[in-house]
C-alpha cells in the first residue's frame, strides 16, 4: 500500500517506522525540517541535541520503552532519581517524598495524611468512568480537604489548565496519581528516565529507518486532503506536491484537519468538542546552576510561567559543555495575548520573576536562550470526556486520524504517542482497501 502520514511527530513517525516494516511506502509530511519530532523535537547544543519542551519518561511507559530496545538504543536511556520542589508562599520546599509530604509546613497534618493516602489509593479506582462525572476540583477537595485543595492542587490544576482549570475532569488527577504510584520502585523513590542526546535520537532514528526502505519525508505542510477515486485519498502539500495515496493518516489536531478537509458539519461540531492548551516554554542555557532542583512547581497567584524544570539536575551530561538547561513552562489559552507576545516580551517578563524567585541569578550567567511555542500542547479533559474522544476513522474514507487528543482515559506523553502510533498502522494495515 502506499500511506499518506501528517505530521513528523512521535506518532507519526512510529507509525510511519512499522508501516514500512511491514513493506508499505510510506511518505511522511512534516512542516519543516526543524519541526522534525514535533513537539518532542530538539536542537543543538554544544556536542548533542536538548528537548525544546523538557521531556522525561516513567518506568512504567512500557510501549515507547521496547521501541527503544527495538531500535537498540537502550544502552542510551538512563535513570535517575529527580529532586522536586514547590514554591508557595515566598519559600521553596522539598516535595519529592513521603517525608518531604509529612513535615510540609504550610497545610495541617490531617490533609497531608489525607493527601498521602489518595495517592496510595488511587490504584483502587478500577474503572476510570466512575470519575467521569466529577470534576478534579470536587474529587481533590473529597479526598484531600479544601485547605490541600486550595494551598496544592488548585495552584497544580491551573498551572496545566489556566481558566478550565475548574471543569477539569476527575479523570485527569486519578490519572496522574495512578501513575506517580505506580512508578515508584518502592514508596520513597521515583526514578525518572531520558534518553542520551535529547528523545529527538528516537525521532530521528525512526526517520532514518523510515528513509533506509526507500519512502520520502516531505519537509511541507500538507495543506488540503481530499478522496480521489477508487477510495482512495489525495493529499496536496504547500510545496506544489500533488500525490494520490491508498491510505492517509492525520497525527496532529482534529482542529488542524478540519482546515485540511471538506468534513459534513456534524463531524466538525464534534471537533470543535476537542479543546487543547498552549504552551510557552523558555529554555535558558547558563552558567550556573540556578537550584539544585529538578522541578519546582510555582503555586503563586499570577506566576507567568509555573513550571521550572533544570533539566541538568536530573542528567548531567559532559555533551552540554559547561551549560546547565533551565526550562521554564506556562500553559495558557492561545487567544490569551501572551501567547502572541513577541519573544523578548516573554523572556523579559520570564526573566524578571526568575530573579524574583532566585535572588541569586545573575542575568550575565546566561549563555543563550529559545522561546518556544505549541499551539496544541495540552488536550482539555472536561467531565464525560469519552463522549468527546473521536474514532480513528474519519468520514473520507481511508483517512485516519491518531493524535494526542484521542488519547484518554491516559494523558498525552510520548508513551501513548507510541503506543497511538502503533494502533494507528495497525488499523491502516487490517482495514479493507
Ligand atoms: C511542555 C510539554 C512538556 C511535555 N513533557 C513531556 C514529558 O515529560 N514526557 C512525555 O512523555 N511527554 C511529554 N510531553 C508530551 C509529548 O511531547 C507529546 O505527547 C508527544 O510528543 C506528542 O506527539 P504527537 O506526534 O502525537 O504530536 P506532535 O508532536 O504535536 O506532532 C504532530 C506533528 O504534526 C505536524 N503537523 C501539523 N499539521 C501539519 C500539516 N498540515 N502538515 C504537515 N505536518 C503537520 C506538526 O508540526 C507536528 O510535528 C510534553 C508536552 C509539552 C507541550
Amino acid at each position: 500500500m502506499e500511506i499518506g502520514i501528517i505530521g513528523g511527530g512521535a506518532t507519526g513517525l512510529t507509525a510511519g517506522y512499522l508501516l514500512s516494516k511491514k513493506g508499505h511506502t510510506v511518505a511522511v509530511y512534516e512542516k519543516s525540517e526543524e519541526d522534525l519530532g514535533g513537539i518532542a523535537g530538539a536542537v543543538p547544543i554544544h556536542n548533542a541535541y536538548i528537548d525544546k519542551f523538557y521531556h522525561h519518561i516513567f518506568t512504567s511507559d512500557t510501549d515507547i520503552l521496547s521501541l527503544i530496545e527495538e531500535l537498540g538504543l537502550s544502552g542510551d536511556m538512563l535513570w535517575e532519581e529527580p529532586k522536586n520542589g514547590l514554591y508557595l508562599n515566598g519559600k521553596l520546599y522539598p516535595f519529592t517524598n513521603p517525608i518531604d509530604l509529612i513535615t510540609f509546613p504550610e497545610i495541617g497534618l490531617v490533609s497531608r495524611f489525607r493527601m498521602g493516602l489518595a495517592v496510595l489509593l488511587a490504584k483502587n479506582v478500577r474503572d476510570f468512568r466512575d470519575l467521569e462525572d466529577i470534576t478534579a476540583k470536587d474529587w481533590l477537595i473529597q479526598k484531600t480537604g479544601r485547605d490541600a485543595y486550595e494551598k496544592i492542587w488548585q495552584p497544580l490544576l491551573y498551572s496545566k489548565f489556566d481558566r478550565d482549570a475548574d471543569q477539569i475532569s476527575g479523570v485527569w488527577i486519578w490519572n496522574k496519581f495512578k501513575l506517580r504510584g505506580s512508578t515508584r520502585q518502592n514508596i520513597s523513590k521515583e526514578c525518572l528516565g531520558y534518553l542520551r542526546g535529547s528523545f529527538f535520537s528516537l525521532y530521528r532514528r525512526l526517520a532514518e529507518e523510515i528513509l533506509s526502505r526507500q519512502n520520502i519525508v516531505i519537509p511541507s505542510p500538507a495543506v488540503s486532503i481530499s478522496p480521489a477515486p477508487g477510495g482512495k485519498v489525495q493529499i496536496q502539500s504547500e510545496n506544489g506536491m500533488n500525490i494520490i495515496y491508498d491510505k492517509a493518516l492525520f497525527t496532529a489536531s482534529p482542529g488542524e484537519l478540519c482546515q485540511l478537509c471538506e468534513f459534513p458539519e456534524d463531524y466538525r461540531q464534534k471537533t470543535l468538542k476537542i479543546r487543547y492548551k498552549a504552551n510557552i516554554c523558555m529554555t535558558l542555557f547558563v552558567k550556573k546552576p540556578v537550584s539544585d532542583y529538578y522541578w519546582i512547581t510555582v503555586a503563586e497567584e499570577n506566576a507567568p510561567f509555573v513550571l521550572c524544570v533544570e533539566h541538568t539536575n536530573l542528567i548531567r551530561d559532559p555533551d552540554y559543555g559547561d551549560c546547565h538547561i533551565l526550562y521554564l513552562s506556562r500553559y495558557l489559552d492561545v487567544s490569551d495575548l501572551f501567547f502572541g507576545a513577541s519573544d523578548d516580551e516573554i523572556s523579559a517578563v520570564f526573566l524578571a520573576y526568575l530573579s524574583r524567585l532566585f535572588p541569586g541569578f545573575d542575568p550575565d550567567d546566561i549563555l543563550g536562550s529559545h522561546v518556544f511555542r505549541s499551539t496544541y500542547a495540552q488536550p482539555v479533559v472536561p467531565l464525560r470526556h469519552s463522549g468527546n474522544i473521536l474514532p480513528m476513522e474519519t468520514p473520507i474514507e481511508n483517512l485516519y486520524l491518531a493524535g494526542m487528543s484521542q488519547i484518554y482515559p491516559e494523558d498525552r506523553g510520548q508513551n501513548y504517542a507510541v503506543r497511538m502510533g502503533r494502533e494507528a498502522a495497525e488499523i491502516l494495515m487490517t482495514s479493507k482497501e
